[in-house]
């Protein structure tokens, strides 16, 4: 791991050295994802590797981090395992982004310097669901419902849930 990660990288110049970059990121620095979080700690663990596919600048990555979001049934802390490995075609304009194969989704880089954050953030973006639930069914609606506790025992649907579909 190193400890001082560049702001910004040129994603060819890597590309044509054959570079790797490795490191981990504080979640709180990224400032979009930050707001869909519960609880901002943490940190994001990242391998780059920049390479040519046939004759195409490729940025093949993986990001590993724990996300803590709220759950939308019951509004507690939910973790969130994030694990996600991610191929990027890295293109100068729209028209080399047509081009791409399917396998690769763009990264266009442009008059502007390349972010090393935007390009993680971006993935980890990708990772949060729009509606995070715990896996069991964590709302429990005995408290809320005026039927004595034990006697619905049977129900397994969550009504919750089923409003949580609708907005979809
Ligand atoms: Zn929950």
């Amino acid at each position: 791991m190193s400890d001082r990660l560049p702001k910004f990288i040129a994603p060819l110049l890597l590309t044509e050295r054959g570079r790797g970059l490795e490191g981990e990121l504080e979640l709180r620095g990224f400032p979009r994802l930050a707001e869909l979080l519960a609880d901002k700690r943490g940190t994001a663990v990242f391998e780059l590797s920049f390479f040519k596919q046939d004759r195409q600048a490729v940025l093949q990555g993986r990001i590993a981090t724990v996300l803590i979001l709220r759950c939308q049934n019951c509004l507690q802390k939910l973790d969130w395992p994030v694990d996600c490995e991610f191929r990027l075609g890295i293109v100068a304009s729209l028209d080399e982004a047509n081009l791409l194969p399917d396998d690769l989704e763009p990264l266009l880089i442009g008059q502007e310097k390349t972010i090393l954050n935007d390009i993680i953030e971006e993935e980890l973006l990708l990772s949060v669901p729009l509606f995070p639930k715990h896996a069991k069914q964590c709302f429990d609606h005995r408290q809320y419902a005026a039927a004595p506790a034990e006697t619905k025992q049977t129900r397994t649907d969550n009504p919750f849930a089923v409003l949580a579909t609708l907005k979809k």
